[in-house]
């Protein structure tokens, strides 16, 4: 056994989903330019919007909920060290085991070798965005393990051989003519003769899951929480196919972020208030799991919970960073916030899209590796407002950007910004100098007499012009208005 003496580090690259493949502002072009994309996220989105704004209006003390929230998990944070020894003792001695996976690598190691060592060669999956995060379905598959995801939407991501584009709805992009389609095209023995109604569409699923979860004795689930004063793990869903998955097999492996542990039941019950009206807008969602270790006769035998650290000690090691370790991933903040309503999730390159992704993602994988998400927001604040457990994105955006700059400063190549900006610098330090700059700033009234404004301008400049006018410089500059004003009031 090896101990680890040194600072935390962030996701290891080349394993996992949390790095895309191009910086978000040319994937968000792409996206852009794809109407019927557009159609599908904002016809979906809106529908949740106004789902959410019904059942939170009904509860009267939503604010008090969300600062118990805020202040639970910031409480759980500051002592997250015990809140995981107190899990660890209490899952163990009620007949689990725990195994600690220091990244994506680790944690997908200990996932194979525990189905190995159970013979199967197929495993049935609950929708769990960790499991996604470090890229298990490709590190089971690559040791010929085959791991079919249960849930109706990842099984459509899955057969379509898709990325998921949101936290709770992972193929909010497709509508039900495309399902049809994958379906007809992937499904083994579906009939031919489906239509895109959505009854008959779940009912092909159906069929075709039930088969899995009879035959399946290994199933892999994530957490949407775990109790530490018990040891007891929470899945929280709508189909009733994570129920199956964790009763049915034989063996039950959960991987689960460290960040998810709540010390109490009574902390559990403010989130099981809190996350169902935010995410599909339901006063109480349909399923919820509860298992303590293991019961002999009734459930999975075998039971194992990893957990998964992978980066999550470095964004805990920032005590600004570390509110987005808060998240209980219901997804409202994707559903409010109008650069998501428009780019979609792929545009993000991360399995964590939309506001909340865009200062995750970041932290996990060290700012530099994901350094445009922090900038993908207008900062308009109606994250921060959705957001049940109140973490106030736009102020960690922000703070991601400073941290992306002084990274940047450090380079022995300034940026075009970072010249611009010394120049700017330059100029405003003394007022002689700045006069100089006003007289030449007047040049550009020239370029502007014919439309008033300014339209194009040469490189580095049209970065620019390309989306935004200048406006035309006044003929008179402030400093010549006040002197003029000033000598007409003394004659
Ligand atoms: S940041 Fe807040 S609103 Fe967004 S997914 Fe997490 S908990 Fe939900």
């Amino acid at each position: 056994m090896t101990t680890f003496l040194g600072m935390p580090t962030v996701a290891p690259r080349g394993v996992g989903h949390l790095r895309g493949d191009e910086p978000f502002p040319v994937a968000a072009r792409k996206a852009l330019a794809d109407d019927q994309l557009r159609r599908n996220l904002g016809h979906a989105t809106r529908t949740i919007r106004g789902k959410r704004a019904a059942v939170v209006g009904e509860v009267p003390d939503w604010e008090e909920l969300r600062r118990a929230g805020e202040a639970i998990k910031a409480h759980t944070m500051a002592t997250l060290d015990t809140q995981l020894e107190r899990l660890e003792r209490e899952v163990t001695a009620r007949g689990g085991t725990v195994h600690w996976a220091r990244d994506a690598n680790e944690a997908n190691r200990i996932v194979l070798d525990l189905v190995r060592a159970t013979g199967a060669d197929e495993v049935v999956k609950v929708k769990s965005m960790a499991t996604q995060e470090i890229g298990l379905n490709e590190a089971l598959e690559a040791g010929g393990v085959a791991a079919w995801e249960t849930d109706l939407a990842e099984l459509i991501v899955q057969l379509g051989h898709d990325k998921p584009s949101h936290i709770l709805v992972p193929a909010i992009h497709r509508n039900r003519a495309e399902i049809r389609e994958i379906f007809l095209r992937e499904m083994p023995g579906v009939d031919p003769d489906l239509t895109d109604e959505p009854r008959q569409l779940a009912m092909a699923a159906r069929a075709h899951l039930r088969r899995k979860f009879l035959t399946a004795r290994v199933a892999v689930s994530g957490a949407n929480f775990a109790v530490a004063e018990t040891g007891t793990l929470a899945v929280v869903e709508s189909e009733g196919n994570g129920r199956m998955c964790l009763t049915l097999p034989q063996t039950l492996i959960t991987v689960m972020g460290i960040e998810k542990v709540v010390p109490t039941w009574t902390d559990l019950e403010v989130f099981l208030q809190l996350l169902p009206r935010s995410s599909t807008g339901e006063r109480m969602n349909p399923y919820t799991s509860l298992w303590t270790g293991v019961t002999p006769g009734d459930g999975p035998q075998d039971f194992h919970l990893v957990l998964l650290d992978n980066g999550r000690t470095a964004v805990l090691a920032d005590e600004t960073g570390r509110s987005a370790l808060h998240c209980i991933r219901c997804s409202a903040c994707l559903n409010v916030c109008p650069v998501y309503e428009r780019t979609g999730g792929h545009a993000y390159g991360s399995v964590y899209p939309g506001p909340i992704g865009a200062v995750l993602s970041p932290q996990l994988t060290g700012v530099e590796d994901n350094a445009s998400l922090p900038y993908a927001s207008s900062l308009c604040g109606a994250c921060f407002d959705a957001c049940p457990v109140r973490i106030d994105i736009p102020s960690l955006l922000v703070h991601l950007r400073a941290e992306h700059v002084e990274e940047r400063a450090k380079r022995a190549v300034p940026s075009p910004e970072a010249i611009g900006m010394a120049a700017m610098s330059w100029v405003m330090a003394r007022p002689g100098r700045f006069r100089g700059g006003e007289r030449l700033m007047r040049l550009g009234r020239v370029l502007g007499r014919r439309r008033d404004r300014i339209s194009a301008l040469p490189p580095p400049l049209s970065a620019w012009t390309a989306s935004r006018d200048l406006p035309r410089p006044p003929a008179q500059t402030f400093r010549e208005w006040w002197k003029s004003r000033a000598a007409r009031s003394a004659s």
